[in-house]
């Protein structure tokens, strides 16, 4: 039975989007990329029954290997929102470089169709980003998509987990829905999500420790001396290796997600993307009352130079993300203590000071 406060996606959206020069256009692009991730949901939802589990065959622009189900999520994005007229432009974690639409949208949609698609050959969360900016008046190549975190109109994710939900912004908060499968709409479950000030869980993946900058040592090490280290309380690790599905714990329940810069040669400045996994999610948590940045700066304030270009993540409970930024700073000027705790004997590694 339906509910009599029940709020939809589209409601909400038509009440919420601000006005101004590109409101209606934004407001039901939003709508169309709702319409997107039920399809998503329910192709990823099938699992392993519809024989889409396997490989491409195919590479993506980083030169990894392509899911069946990477590339039928990028067509979907595509087909669900080209036919409007209200985009311009698109670009996408699988297409090498921007995609331009007929007509006069004014509107770019950036995405990563599907976010952590390893994850779907063992059953666990995978997610879609996605961000909105507008385009340039007149510039019709790469450039245009090539916007400050800052420009963005709205970004969004959905997680494809036990249920199916989208967090999105518009610049007035963060807000959660949840799909009602029966019913097919997308029901408001998560009203002003609020990151909260202090969190208990520390994300990262950890084998990379030997690769990480002292900093980031630094910080792991006195969450891990726990109560009798400099913390002075106990802190949890967790980690999905779904950045959608990883941030979606931060985003509730607080704490550190991180995905720093490290020594790698791969990952030299990190390995997530800015303006389709970094900006979006960046957005969303500040707009819940959290922070993101590099380790150096703010996540949105960096210029884009290329489309896939790669960033350092290190975001959640504002003061977690100030006490590592400051752990850089005091790195940088080279005045940091790393952490060496008395139980252990155990020193940061790798001081390269
Ligand atoms: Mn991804
Ligand atoms: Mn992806």
């Amino acid at each position: 039975m339906l509910n009599p406060g029940y709020t939809t996606i589209s409601k909400f959206l038509i009440q919420q989007v601000p006005e101004g020069p590109h409101g209606r256009e934004l407001a039901a692009l939003l709508v169309d990329v709702a319409a997107v991730i039920k399809a998503i949901s329910a192709a990823v939802g099938k699992g392993p029954l519809v024989g889409l589990a396997g490989l491409a065959g195919t590479e993506n622009t980083q030169g990894e290997q392509q899911k069946q189900l990477d590339v039928l999520a990028d067509e979907m994005f595509a087909r669900g929102v080209e036919w409007s007229g209200l985009v311009g432009a698109l670009a996408s974690e699988e297409r090498d470089d921007v995609h331009f639409v007929e007509g006069h949208g004014r509107l770019a949609l950036v995405f990563d169709p599907l976010d952590g698609s390893n994850n779907l050959d063992v059953n666990l969360p995978v997610g879609s980003i996605f961000s909105v900016l507008v385009l340039p008046e007149t510039s019709r190549g790469t450039s245009a998509v090539l916007q400050p975190g800052t420009r963005q109109l709205a970004a969004g994710y959905a997680i494809y987990g036990p249920s199916t939900q989208v967090v999105i912004t518009v610049g007035r908060g963060t807000h959660g829905f949840t799909l009602d499968r029966e019913i097919g709409n997308f029901v408001l479950t998560h009203p002003d999500i609020r990151v909260p000030e202090e969190g208990s869980d520390y994300l990262i993946n950890a084998s990379n420790r030997r690769f990480w900058e002292p900093p980031v040592t630094r910080y792991v090490d006195e969450c891990k001396a726990g109560k009798e280290g400099p913390r002075g309380r106990d802190f949890n690790t967790r980690w999905v290796a779904s950045m959608v599905a990883d941030v979606h714990r931060i985003l509730l329940r607080g704490g550190l997600y991180l995905y720093p810069r490290d020594q790698k040669a791969a990952n030299r400045e990190g390995r997530l993307r800015l303006l389709y996994e970094a900006n979006p999610m960046a957005m969303i948590v500040e707009q819940a009352g959290g922070a993101a940045s590099t380790g150096r700066g703010r996540i949105l304030e960096v210029l884009p130079e290329r489309i896939h270009q790669r960033v350092p993540v290190i975001l959640g409970s504002r003061q977690e993300v100030e006490r590592v930024e400051r752990y850089h700073a005091e790195y940088d000027r080279g005045e940091d203590k790393p952490y060496s705790s008395p139980l252990f004997g155990e020193r940061s590694l790798f001081r390269n000071g």
